[in-house]
């Protein structure tokens, strides 16, 4: 719906929304359907008239600042305690942070005529914080250890006597560090030696925790199970994670070196805390792996290769008899896929491929190496690697599109549209912390203009989130980027907003940002971000490399773009224009346009 604008707003807010009908685009492309484009179904209102969403009813704290939000009607003057309330948005929402002495301080509103009152009672903050809780109890998610010695932790108060019960053996776990006072949260440790079953191996379904807190005792059960396995054995694991990272160390901060799709199997050869290490080489996530029954041979003996043009790319399918781990990577000469564990391909037959001019293959040790050379610079878009059900291997390549002329020049280009968070996960509350629209729809009504615009130029867009998923439901990451996979997508983008900490001082935060994973995102992203920010007059805070879980894919393009700041009342009030919608939708699409034309 149109909003009905306040008389107030300045001439060159009203020069903005003028020139949303004016050509802006990279492309010399003209838009002349904001209405259209703009009218989304989703409500992105607030009250024009005077409420505290912050605090919403009597509130006490130990915080020496406190950051009082609401909306307002933004067509009068808006002050607390007398003082200009300056951080406001243009459809009224507030914010201002104000000192708390200790005892019961009283704000008084005043918008116009109307006055609110809030009442924040600041009590000194206790010297340290404590619990009576054990939390943190290993194992935290489905364990795997070899035979020998395990060392388990938890965090519980301080001064009190930890132990924990591992099948029929009980362990003492002592405080590692001493704290000022008993009760605060230390964290515990003991070690014992665990046993297999001979040479099978042995699971606990939990490891029962007690903890007594003079006298009075209580007891917490591991939210994981724990399989102990002969030690010695190389078992056969299976991913069970899309995107899942292999790491160069025994360390989560170390270099990735592959990243692999659920599915994929090796054998594990050494175990570490949180990390296994896999027999290619490099550590996974102990929580991203199942043990494979009957532990089988990890040996991929390739029987049959098969090569296929397709319509928006071509199939590579190895027909053998495991779903081998690989470590890859593409650039815009070729494509490189290390296979391990894998035998009996000597050539790629690139049948009818306009993708490919030449493939080699080169075997190692215990390893297949196939490296498949572009016809044309920067002709793919990525590649994907897919187990199929009768363990033959797909690797789909993405080529990339061509631009049409005419009125829709992308036809046969599919984009997946990624609202961030949405149902039960309504992302960030924003300024008005609930009271208001939340991230959610804010990224919900900027996924459906950008639909709008993209359909309207021709493309086939796929929305990772429905418009009206319940409260019950949600979307979770992996499921986005599946839905990406299936889709064979040609460009991802995940719309967000940005925002701090409601006690932070940082309460000026503003701006957008983009953040992508491979390479060949950049430039999007860059043009995405620079779009946006230009013509919302939004500072451009940056263009930024990170392995965002949803971008962290190599079938394409993919940025996920931090809008605003929903935390900032200024922004989180221009986040829910028409402009903003109008923007992000022509900038995004134009951004596509250009690295297609590139
Ligand atoms: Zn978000």
């Amino acid at each position: 719906m149109a909003k009905i604008r306040p008389l107030f707003l300045s001439a060159l807010l009203a020069c903005s929304v003028l020139m949303g009908t004016l050509p802006a685009s990279a492309e010399g492309r003209t838009y002349d359907d904001k209405e259209k484009i703009t009218n989304t179904g989703v409500d992105l209102s607030t009250a024009t008239t005077l409420t505290v969403a912050k605090p919403a009813s009597a509130v006490t704290t130990t915080e020496e600042k406190y950051y009082i939000t609401g909306t307002s009607d933004p067509s009068k003057s808006l002050t607390i305690n007398g003082a200009a309330v300056e951080a406001r948005g243009e459809l009224g929402t507030y914010g201002m942070q104000v000192s708390l002495a200790i005892g019961v301080n009283t704000f008084v509103i005043q918008n116009g005529g109307e006055t609110k009152t809030a009442t924040i009672t600041r009590e000194q903050a206790p010297s340290v914080t404590k619990t009576t809780k054990l939390t943190a109890a290993k194992p935290t998610f489905d364990d795997l250890a070899f035979a020998g010695e395990y060392t388990l932790t938890c965090t519980a108060p301080s001064g009190a006597e930890v132990s924990a019960k591992v099948g029929s053996q009980t362990v003492k776990l002592e405080q590692v560090a001493a704290t000022a006072e008993d009760g605060v949260p230390a964290v515990y440790k003991g070690s014992l030696i665990l046993e297999a079953n001979g040479e099978e191996n042995r699971v606990i379904p939990s490891v029962i925790y007690t903890l007594n807190r003079d006298g009075q005792i209580s007891t917490v059960e591991s939210a994981g199970n724990l399989t102990i396995l002969p030690s010695g054995s190389t078992p056969t694991v299976q991913v069970n994670q899309n995107s899942s990272t292999v790491y160069e160390k025994d360390d989560l901060g170390s270099n990735f070196v592959a990243m692999l799709n659920a599915g994929a199997q090796d054998k594990i050869v050494e175990m570490g805390d949180t990390l296994a290490k896999l027999s290619m080489g490099g550590w996974i996530k102990k929580e991203f792996v199942d043990l494979v029954e009957g532990d089988p041979s990890v040996t991929n003996r390739i029987e049959s290769v098969a090569y296929e043009a397709g319509e928006g790319g071509e199939y590579l399918t190895l027909y053998g008899t495991v779903p081998s781990v690989f470590k890859s990577y593409m650039n815009s000469e070729k494509v490189y896929l290390r296979f391990y564990h894998m035998k009996g391909i000597t050539n790629v037959p690139l049948t009818d491929s306009e993708l490919f001019e030449k493939a080699q293959v080169s075997a190692e040790e215990d390893s297949l190496t196939l490296e498949l050379f572009c016809r044309e610079q920067d002709n793919l878009l990525g590649y994907d690697v897919r187990y199929n059900e009768d363990d033959s291997i797909t690797i789909f390549f993405n080529a990339k599109p061509q631009v049409s002329s005419g009125e829709q020049p992308l036809k046969g280009v599919t984009v997946v549209v990624d609202a961030g968070h949405g149902g039960m996960d309504p992302g960030a509350l924003g300024v008005l912390n609930g009271k208001g629209p939340n991230e959610d729809d804010i990224t919900m009504a900027h996924a459906i203009a950008l639909q709008k615009r993209l359909e309207s130029l021709g493309a086939t867009v796929v929305m990772t989130v429905p418009q009206n998923l319940s409260q019950q439901e949600k979307v979770v990451l992996h499921e986005r980027v599946e839905i990406t996979r299936q889709a064979e997508a040609d460009f991802f983008v995940s719309l967000h907003c940005n925002s701090v900490g409601g006690t932070a001082n940082d309460l000026k935060s503003k701006g957008s940002e983009v953040y992508y994973y491979e390479n060949i995102s950049r430039s999007f992203a860059q043009s995405a971000v620079s779009s946006l920010a230009e013509n919302t007059g939004r500072d451009l805070r940056g263009v930024y490399y990170s392995n965002y879980f949803v971008t962290r894919n190599s079938l394409c393009p993919g940025i996920l773009m931090e809008m605003g700041f929903v935390s900032n009342p200024e922004e989180y009030d221009a986040l829910r224009s028409a402009d903003s919608l109008w923007y992000t939708a022509n900038g995004v699409a134009d951004a596509i346009l250009s690295f297609l034309a590139a």
